[in-house]
């Protein structure tokens, strides 16, 4: 299904229709094909709910020279694909933290959506989400919609803020969020910040492309490790207690 002008939704029915993915939260899977006779593996984030019978969703941005994303845009209906998974990348706990802070640039935006609907689907956990969710433009902006109605019907517990890098003019008066690439002040003014080091009340996920994370927290490490904590993050107060990388 089109989402937008680059990414689209795809439906992936499993061998067995009663099948489940089962992923806690936060997961992902691995989806690999032959491109050309080469193994091309590569991590994806489904955004359909981990209990959903038969079928992974996901939203998947097409880049020009991708070759994993290109090929999933080039299937068609009754193509196949493997998957293996679901592997977590972190085991979220209701109630651990007071407060999440949730930064997300373009696709990495399918990580959040699972930890934010894990929060809000549990009625006991009082965890306070803030997402700032950064894009080029505006019409980047992935699952806005659902965003926005996910945050206008728990205002006291997640708070959305937008950045867009390119805005044209005529969008300029209607748009409410920030301009330009994330800052020390813009995350100052929107995210919670730590009260004193190590702050265990606190913790900050970061995913997006691989500029967006040496911007705001530094990337992983070349083995997938968390790595050292850089970027504003760092220079905000954050420490890699408080921080986890997807
Ligand atoms: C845990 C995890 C979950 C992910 N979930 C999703 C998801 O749900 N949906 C989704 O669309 N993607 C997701 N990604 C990104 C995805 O794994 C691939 O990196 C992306 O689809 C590009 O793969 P490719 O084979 O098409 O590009 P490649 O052939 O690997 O790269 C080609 C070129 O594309 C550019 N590029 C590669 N990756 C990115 C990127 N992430 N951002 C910007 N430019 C890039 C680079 O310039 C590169 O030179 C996730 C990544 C991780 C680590």
């Amino acid at each position: 299904k089109k989402y937008n002008h680059n990414t689209n939704v795809f439906t992936f029915a499993f061998d067995d229709p009663k099948a489940k993915f089962n992923g806690k939260t936060a997961s992902c899977v691995m989806l690999r094909t032959d491109v050309n006779g080469k193994d091309v593996v590569r991590p994806y984030t489904p955004i359909s709910r981990p209990n959903t019978i038969g079928q992974l969703e996901f939203l998947i941005k097409e880049y020009p020279q991708g070759v994993m994303s290109k090929h999933v845009h080039a299937m068609k209906k009754g193509d196949r694909i493997e998957i293996k998974g679901p592997m977590q990348k972190y085991p979220y706990e209701a109630n651990k933290f007071e407060k999440l802070a949730l930064i997300a640039g373009g696709t990495g935006i399918s990580p959040m959506i699972q930890v934010i609907e894990e929060v809000i689907s549990n009625p006991d956990d009082k965890t306070k989400v803030t997402l700032l969710f950064a894009n080029t433009t505006i019409s980047d902006i992935l699952l806005k919609e659902d965003l926005d109605k996910l945050a206008a019907k728990h205002p006291d517990r997640l708070k959305v803020y937008y950045t867009v890098d390119k805005i044209e003019d005529k969008e300029t008066k209607s748009w409410k969020g920030d301009f330009g690439y994330v800052t020390p002040d813009m995350l100052k003014k929107v995210l919670p910040m730590p009260s004193k080091k190590d702050d265990e009340s606190l913790l900050v996920m970061v995913c997006g492309p691989p500029g967006f994370m040496k911007l705001i927290s530094g990337d992983k490490t070349k083995d997938y490790k968390q790595g050292d904590l850089s970027g504003l993050l760092k220079g905000l107060g954050f420490t890699e207690k408080n921080v986890f990388k997807f």
